[in-house]
């Protein structure tokens, strides 16, 4: 499964193992799940790496959350619980301790399951990802990284490198629920972050709202963030949202839930934020 193991310590060290052939490995916690049974290959760790786990508020006002921070990192981290509560509930549902200690932001990128934890949130707060490689970085948003089940645009020989957040204004609902077949250690059935900003009236000033596991890749919702708009979040609105959610998502039967389960609970889930949960 795995042939030889390097450690670099810095980029510069890293370009040339991938450029070999060699796959960049965070965590390993998807990576050496998939890779079972496989033709052995060079790995090239990433936790030697320490620019790639910071955690920081940056000049700019964007929170840069290093693609190396593990789950349990981010979930602990001052910055992430205050700024980005979606995240940290998000990050808190995903696997188990062990995983979330292992398990990495980038990786969960990466992976690009339509059931990742971090994706609901990060799409809702219009995430940014930096990609590296040998050839400079540059920053795309976080829908355009991710193209289907386990498909990114990332290029051969490059690497996330951190995900750029721009925080919602202070007093924001930040909402993150997940719906699975058991209540710890579940992939999820359906998933949906919320990040809505109202003003002083108590109307809705913009709602981002993104489901996970109901479609090939994370989705927003346009129509329902459009139903929200300039509304209070009242029973009636919501429910008009709902079903505008369940008419955009595209899910499918699996071993885990039926679609039309999956569609119902995609609308129940926007439900909960009437009672402010
Ligand atoms: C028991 C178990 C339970 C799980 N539960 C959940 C869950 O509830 N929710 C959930 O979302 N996930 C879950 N997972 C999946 C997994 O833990 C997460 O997706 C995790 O975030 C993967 O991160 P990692 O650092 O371990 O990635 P790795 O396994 O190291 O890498 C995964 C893939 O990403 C690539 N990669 C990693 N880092 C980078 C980078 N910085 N740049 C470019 N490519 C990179 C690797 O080459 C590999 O292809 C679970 C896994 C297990 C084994």
């Amino acid at each position: 499964m795995i042939r030889r193991v390097f450690r670099p310590t810095d980029l510069a060290r890293l370009w040339p193992l991938l450029a070999d052939g060699a796959l960049a490995m965070a965590g390993g916690t998807d990576l050496l799940v998939r890779r079972r049974g496989q033709a052995a290959v060079d790995v090239a760790l990433l936790e030697g790496i320490g620019e790639l786990a910071e955690i920081a508020a940056m000049r700019t006002g964007l929170v840069r959350l290093g693609a190396m921070a593990s789950h349990s990192a981010l979930a602990a981290s001052r910055l992430v619980t205050a700024r980005l509560p979606v995240l940290a509930r998000a990050l808190l549902a995903l696997g188990s301790p062990q995983i979330r200690a292992m398990g990495t932001l980038g990786g969960n990128i990466a992976t690009a399951s339509p059931a990742g934890d971090s994706l609901p949130p990060l799409y809702a707060l219009d995430a940014l990802v930096e990609l590296a490689s040998r050839h400079g970085r540059r920053r795309v948003p976080l829908a355009e990284v991710i193209l289907g089940p386990s498909r990114t645009a990332l290029s051969p020989g490059e690497i996330i490198a951190a995900v750029l957040v721009r925080p919602p204004v202070s007093g924001s609902l930040q909402h993150f629920e997940k719906v699975g077949r058991r209540s710890a250690l579940a992939i999820a059935v359906a998933s949906l972050a919320a990040v809505i900003e109202t003003d002083a009236a108590g109307r809705v000033a913009s709602a981002r709202l993104a489901v996970g596991s109901l479609g090939p890749t994370v989705l927003r919702c346009p129509a329902a963030e459009a139903a929200l708009a300039g509304q209070r979040l009242t029973p009636d609105v919501l429910q008009q949202a709902a079903g505008h959610i369940r008419a955009a998502v595209s899910p499918i039967d699996d071993i885990r839930a039926t679609a039309a389960y999956r569609r119902q609970v995609a609308g129940n889930l926007l439900l909960r934020l009437a009672a402010g949960e």
